[in-house]
């Protein structure tokens, strides 16, 4: 495996292995892995001829008074895993290399960002959406692979590919969960193991949700009130800071569940925001 940290060096790579016919696949990640970010590069590995994963903690995707610092990280453990599932390059830039000062350009889609994670984290998407543009440019993939467990995040990186008319195929996976339903999340460690034990009640509100929907409740309010009342009982060390029913591509809130809908949560621990979804359809 080889490891680039330079942003002109892995272009210049990519680009030599695009003339040269190759089809690059790219996992974006901010590292501190887990068995989640691993799934996403075994099924990216098959599907090209080379990988490409980028570690990166992204400043500008953080808020000011958000966990950038205390984001978990361990590059050296990381590097041998990535080894391990058949990482052919990591890149690992510094964020002065991809961020240098001057930097004024950025790339929004602000009709998906109103809602959700957006109400808290205002400036987030915005972050993440030029860095995932930039990252598209450096390494030239054919494709790049992304988790559902951060929906809104994939929701805007295919608003944004769609609307730059970026040549690159963007897949969404499922979410790798723990035996007792918690997503898997490099932002688990900072759990105490009180809030560890109650942590799954986020993904058990949301099969509660799935199956009152199965049994032909409709209404969205009656689904998220059912479930706020089961959170405040399951899980008083987690604050909800939002559950939504919404439009599973565009994000908007919908009052009944007559189509697809996707509901999501996210909920504040002492150290550690959570987030997760699940995708409901009336049979
Ligand atoms: P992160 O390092 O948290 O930015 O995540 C990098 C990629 O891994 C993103 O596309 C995430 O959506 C994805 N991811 C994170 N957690 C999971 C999980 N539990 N299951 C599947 N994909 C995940």
């Amino acid at each position: 495996m080889k490891t680039i940290t330079q942003p002109d060096e892995i272009q210049s790579w990519t680009m030599r292995q695009r003339c040269a016919g190759k089809r690059l696949a790219l996992v974006p990640t901010m590292g501190f892995f887990h068995e989640g970010h691993l799934a996403l590069m075994r099924w990216a590995r098959e599907r090209a001829d080379a990988l490409l994963v980028s570690l990166f903690v992204n400043p500008t995707q953080f808020g000011p008074r958000e966990d950038l610092k205390r984001y978990p990280r361990d590059p050296e453990r990381d590097a041998r895993l990535a080894e391990e599932v058949g990482v052919d390059v990591l890149f690992m830039p510094e964020a002065e290399a991809m961020f240098p000062d001057g930097h004024a350009t950025w790339v929004e889609a602000p009709t998906l960002c109103r809602g959700l994670c957006a109400v808290q984290r205002p400036t987030h998407f915005r972050g993440v959406a030029t860095v995932v543009a930039k990252l598209f440019v450096l390494t030239n993939p054919s494709l790049a692979v992304f988790g559902e467990k951060d929906w809104q995040q994939l929701a805007v990186i295919r608003r944004i590919t769609r609307d730059l008319n970026l040549p690159v195929e963007v897949h969404g996976r499922p979410t790798v969960r723990e035996a007792d339903g918690l997503a898997l999340s490099s932002r688990n460690v900072n759990l105490s193991p009180e809030e560890r034990g109650q942590a799954p009640a986020i993904h058990r509100g949301l099969l509660h949700v799935a199956r009152l929907v199965e049994e032909g409740e409709t209404d969205s309010s009656l689904l998220l009130a059912s479930l706020g009342k089961r959170y405040a009982r399951e899980m008083p060390l987690g604050r909800v800071e939002y559950m939504a029913a919404v439009d599973p591509d565009q994000l908007y809130p919908v009052e009944e569940v007559s189509g697809p809908v996707l509901v999501a949560v996210a909920a504040r621990f002492a150290n550690a925001r959570l987030i997760d979804n699940i995708l409901i359809s009336r049979k």
